[in-house]
């Protein structure tokens, strides 16, 4: 099969993607982009991607050449602890076969990193997401973010560590996302869920922009809420809506 470059949503420093693994992820992320409605369109993608995990034998033939930075299994979780020992052995034998890219693995259990840290190649760089500081037993299966932080902090190889989706954080870890003096932040109960909706230079202006967005959804018992954030974390104001 031929090496596919990577696009979509995948980081922008990541030149191509490569998946050996079939079947469904343990991990059953709720926002997981592998469910979403533009695959489940394609009945060869819901085949490939469902049911247990197995790998594609054809994917071995694939050649990596070099110069690349390849995101290995963007389409399910290679150290979920239902994937064989054998399976991550072999497909780190075969980004190993390639030795002059660079290859990123990215999990959910970067627990199970230290067992194969020998086999890993030694040009890749090893990743995590955590999306919450929070319980997030209702929106994955996969291990806790503190078992991932408490993972990766040990972790001695090249790492990165990104928050995607971001979901609710309590607002004192909160990582910054506005430039101007405030931020306005939707948090969404039902998704579990919070951006950035907009900003501003002064708290007038961002609260004439909740007032504007929102109207008639301002109310005393909203379970949605929208927060002002000021350039140090603190919440200014706090708006709930329904
Ligand atoms: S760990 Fe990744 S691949 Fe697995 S369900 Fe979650 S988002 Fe999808």
């Amino acid at each position: 099969m031929p090496l596919k470059k990577s696009k979509g949503n995948m980081y922008n420093w990541v030149t191509n993607q490569h998946a050996h693994l079939g079947g469904s992820c343990l991990h059953d992320c709720s926002y997981c982009y592998v469910k979403s409605n533009i695959y489940k369109r394609n009945p060869d993608f819901v085949k490939r991607y469902s049911g247990f995990i197995r790998l594609i034998e054809k994917e071995f033939d694939t050649n990596y050449g070099k110069g690349k930075t390849i995101f290995i299994e963007h389409m399910n979780d290679l150290f979920a602890e239902n994937v064989p020992d054998e399976f991550i052995v072999r497909i780190l034998e075969h980004c190993k076969k390639w030795p002059e890219n660079i290859y990123v693995y990215q999990t959910k259990n970067p627990a199970r990193y230290f067992k194969f840290l020998n086999l890993i190649p030694k040009n890749s760089i090893l990743g995590t997401t955590i999306e919450t500081n929070r319980d997030m037993s209702n929106v994955s299966k996969a291990p806790s973010a503190k078992e991932r932080y408490e993972a990766m902090k040990i972790l001695q190889f090249r790492k990165f560590v990104t928050s995607e989706p971001i979901l609710r954080f309590d607002i004192e870890i909160m990582p910054i996302q506005h430039k101007k003096n405030f931020g306005v932040y939707h948090w969404d109960t039902f998704d579990n869920t919070t951006f950035l909706m907009d900003e501003a230079d002064t708290f007038k202006k961002a609260e004439k922009i909740v007032q504007k967005k929102y109207g008639d959804r301002l109310s005393s018992n909203g379970a949605d809420q929208v927060d002002i954030v000021d350039k140090k974390g603190n919440v200014v104001k706090i708006f709930h809506i329904c």
